[in-house]
């Protein structure tokens, strides 16, 4: 899996660019390096983009120049010394075999004279034969080779793994910053402000959202949530329905909407209960369930969603049940 285009690292994340693009000019970058920080903040696409800096053999003001053999190499995806290891589908595991892959890469010579570039991401994906592999190739890396590891949960990873690589943490932008980005990069810009209040400020997340199709995904939660609510669909049902849906959405979308629903409670302003087109439902429930449980519901909803981020088998079906068995135990 490749990019088939060139990357630019996000602004928020200039001061990083600037210190490494100085290392690779003094020669002092390390061979492994770690970026760490939260989802959805540009770190996937930052390593990318700096792989292909890397490999760029006239670079402009620090940054790739579009022009030469190897960014052209780039742009169609085809570039022999540069390796993107993610799991074959998302939210699953990178397997040993795709370790392995980038081993016997890092061990044959760069075809283009230069560096070999590698990135791994989510780090915290590989399994823990995929990771001991890893290590072997962190021991003795190549020459010319820049590994780069990106992880939104560094806990995850091997102490060993973690003590090999250079940290580089990665920060979050403003909301005003992420919304200006988003809104020049989405097919309707009237929805950039909907889409990063749902990803709760994460740019690269709401983009994501936007290019599946979230909103029609909302549409089908809703008609869901208003079944149950009425008796006319069991939560098995509603699980069933709801699987083929990204499990952190779901959850992000409830915790959003509960949100909604606990102001309400605590200021008696029907005001607060923003998504029109459930306000009414919203307002029963919440009627129904009071604060308390209302925020009690909430947190659990939090909680499982940093769950859902460290767990690699989890059964979706048992967990979208108990989502649903919850929100239906509001109402009684
Ligand atoms: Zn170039």
């Amino acid at each position: 899996m490749t990019d088939s285009r060139l990357l630019q690292p996000a602004q928020w994340h200039g001061e990083n660019w600037q210190q490494l693009a100085k290392r690779l000019q003094d020669d002092l970058l390390p061979h492994a390096l770690l970026f760490r920080g939260q989802t959805g903040v540009g770190k996937r696409d930052f390593a990318v983009a700096f792989a292909q800096y890397v490999l760029c053999q006239s670079p402009v003001d620090r940054h790739s120049c579009g022009q030469c053999r190897s960014c052209q190499l780039n742009m169609a995806g085809t570039h022999p010394d540069f390796l993107l290891i993610e799991p074959e589908e998302r939210g699953k595991q990178i397997k040993v075999d795709q370790v392995r892959k980038m081993i016997e890469f890092t061990e044959k010579t760069p075809q283009q004279g230069g560096f070999r570039a590698v990135v791994l991401c989510p780090a915290e994906s590989m399994n823990i034969s995929s990771a001991n592999a890893l290590l072997k190739c962190l021991e003795e890396p190549g020459r010319d080779t820049l590994l780069m590891l990106v992880s939104q949960q560094v806990s995850g990873l091997l102490p060993t793994i973690r003590s090999r690589c250079q940290q580089v943490l990665f920060s979050r932008p403003d909301y005003a910053q992420a919304l200006d980005w988003l809104s020049s990069r989405i097919s309707n810009s009237e929805q950039a402000d909907t889409l990063l209040q749902l990803a709760a400020g994460e740019p690269m997340t709401a983009l994501r959202y936007d290019q599946e199709d979230f909103l029609e995904q909302r549409d089908t939660m809703k008609s869901s949530l208003a079944g149950l609510t009425r008796g006319k669909v069991t939560p098995a049902e509603v699980a069933l329905d709801w699987l083929s849906f990204d499990i952190t959405v779901v959850l992000e979308w409830l915790s959003l909407w509960l949100q909604e629903m606990v102001r309400y409670r605590a200021t008696e302003d029907p005001e607060c209960l923003m998504t029109q087109d459930m306000a009414k439902m919203f307002r029963y429930v919440a009627d129904r369930a009071g604060e308390k449980r209302l925020l009690e519901y909430y947190a659990w909803l939090l909680e499982q969603r940093s769950l859902t981020l460290s767990q690699v088998n989890l059964s979706r079906q048992l967990l979208l049940e108990t989502v649903m068995n919850r929100w239906l135990a509001l109402t009684v």
